[in-house]
């Protein structure tokens, strides 16, 4: 079994998370069996109740675990499927030694960092191998070197490359080279004392990746070799990359990122294949078209709020030789109106959510998409808003609500299960990770699918309210995926509509490249399919202007 750590210098936001993905796709695709594991510093337990706004959109796992986001790029660049064994925070770390203090497992004795923190940490890097499934572990640990929250994590890293003898691990430190305009520079300071802060610790890197806007000289190289005490072909340049963050693997290749972390570590690889990823990145960087997507959510200007329904939606439109403009839009601008922000989109896509600021916006927002028969896609409170809108403006029932949103309301069309089965107090928590569907035969959800049965990621508390199945059916709203007992509904579509899709959970988070999601696809496909209809509409109009409507005179771009 292999090791590798990797750790940050000199600020943070380097991109450390998309760096150790791509050195696991590059070891997969040398045949080596790879799993990633995220050490996070802070205090908190899990970032499930952390604000988008501070820590961008909370990934969750099979299992039901609610993690950093940087476990989506793990998933997303490599096989490995995790579970909550992969992120650990110091908040689990001080639980787990507390309830173990308070237990009597410590016999009376002292409880301190070192060894009870370090062993719990140790523990936690041990448990992944003892699983033998795989041949490398990728552990990244969060924050930057020189942060007191990292102290115990480094430490417990010291002593972990002793138990397993320095052959087998290698300390990876991803680090940034500023570039000072007025000296036309590049600097290599900061990381040299990066590394110094590593050293005093015990640790010293064996790779640096350095972050920097302009190519490093050989000079620069011969420096951060020399200061650094890394040899001179271990210094990695790791520019920004120009279109996507997909071109990350290819990069770090070129570099030789992956034939020199085998030779550290005696790992005898064929060289990797990379044709089908490289395919994929030429797809994401010059796609033969184009078309504009409405995103409508509250966090707008925090761009890894919704990460992986970002990521899907380039994995989707790539598989059908597409690019993608996003038009983000803050829901809250949609209440008065959503014309103007809205008529020249291919489709509108609203994600999850909790809280009521923004809903109405989302709820005109939905309510567009259908009556115009523009694609749409509702994923967990998308499809809830959707819900809502059909039972308002085409059921009639006019005060049709989530209890969610208006606790006391008389038509919760979504509710809690609790509240539907009359129990009011409030005891439900979550429904987290993977649930089965059953497919309705016959639907659009079928044909997106292929399949009458599939498992999908939950995060989410209020269910649609089957009380009102009927009554909405009856008006072209099908209940097309359920849990398998029948009881909660997955999947709804509109009867008379080209693409009118929500779910109750997240398929965001299992989209890949070259393995989209079928729901994106499908969303992008029918996106694609109209733009194609509304552009002949609107050649046709050209010739006798009166014929078509004028919200049919959509511009495509
Ligand atoms: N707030 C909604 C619920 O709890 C939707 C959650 C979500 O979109 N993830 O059911």
């Amino acid at each position: 079994m292999k090791y590798i750590f990797v750790t940050g210098g000199v600020v943070s936001s380097l991109g450390k998370g998309l760096t150790a993905a791509s050195l696991g796709t590059l070891l997969e695709a040398r045949r080596l069996r790879v799993v990633l594991q995220k050490f996070d510093p802070y205090l908190n337990v899990d970032p499930g109740t952390m604000n988008p706004f501070q820590h961008g959109e909370v990934y969750v796992l099979n299992d039901g675990a609610e993690t950093d986001l940087d476990l989506g790029h793990y998933e997303r660049f490599t096989n490995c499927v995790l579970t909550r064994h992969n992120n650990l925070t110091s908040g689990q770390v001080y639980e787990t030694v507390i309830l173990k203090e308070r237990r009597g497992d410590y016999l009376g004795k002292t409880v301190q960092v070192i060894p009870h923190v370090t062993d719990v940490i140790k523990g936690r890097i041990r448990e992944l191998s003892d699983e033998s499934k795989y041949d490398v572990v990728i552990t990244e640990i969060g924050g930057t070197t020189g942060d007191i929250e990292g102290l115990p994590f480094l430490e417990a890293i010291r002593q972990f490359i002793l138990e397993v003898g320095p052959e087998n691990v290698i300390n990876m430190h991803v680090t940034l080279i500023p570039y000072i305009k007025a000296a036309h520079e590049l600097k290599t300071k900061p990381t040299q004392q990066s590394v110094a802060k590593l050293r005093e610790i015990g640790l010293q890197p064996q790779v640096l990746i350095c972050r920097a806007e302009k190519p490093l000289d050989r000079d620069v190289r011969r420096k951060l070799s020399m200061f650094c005490s890394v040899s001179e072909k271990a210094v990695i340049e790791e520019r920004d990359v120009e279109h996507t963050i997909y071109e990350v693997p290819l990069t770090l290749h070129s570099e030789g990122l992956d034939q020199l972390v085998c030779d550290l570590l005696h790992l005898e690889t064929p060289t990797p294949d990379l044709a089908d990823w490289r395919k994929f990145v030429e797809r994401v960087v010059s796609p033969s078209k184009r078309i504009k997507i409405a995103v409508v959510g509250k966090y707008m200007d925090v761009r890894d709020a919704y990460k992986s329904i970002y990521e899907s939606l380039t994995h989707a439109a790539a598989s059908e030789d597409c690019g993608i403009d996003l038009k983000l839009i803050d829901a809250e601008s949609l209440e008065h109106g959503v014309d103007a922000q809205l008529k020249d989109v291919a489709g509108v896509l609203i994600p999850g959510g909790f809280g009521v600021r923004g809903v109405e916006g989302k709820i005109n927002a939905a309510r567009f998409a259908r009556e115009r028969k523009v694609p749409f896609l509702g994923l967990c409170l998308g499809m809830q808003v959707a819900t809502i809108e059909f039972a308002r403006n085409v059921c009639v029932i006019k005060n049709a609500n989530s209890t969610e949103f208006d606790k006391n309301t008389s038509e919760p069309v979504i509710s809690l299960l609790e509240e539907q089965r009359g129990v009011r107090n409030k005891g439900a928590s979550m429904r987290l990770g993977t649930w089965p569907t059953k497919i309705v035969e016959g639907t659009l959800a079928e044909r997106i699918y292929g399949d009458t049965e599939v498992t999908e990621r939950h995060r989410h508390r209020y269910e649609f309210n089957m009380k009102y199945r009927d009554r909405m059916n009856a008006k072209g709203f099908v209940i097309s995926g359920t849990s398998p007992d029948g009881t909660l509904a997955e999947l709804i579509e509109l009867r008379d509509h080209p693409y009118f899709v929500g779910c109750q959970y997240h398929p965001e988070f299992q989209s890949k490249p070259n393995k989209p999601h079928p729901l994106f696809k499908g969303f992008i496909q029918a996106c694609l399919g109209q733009q194609t209809s509304r552009a002949t509409h609107a050649r046709a109009d050209q010739e006798s202007p009166r014929r078509v409507p004028e919200r049919e005179l959509v511009p495509q771009r």
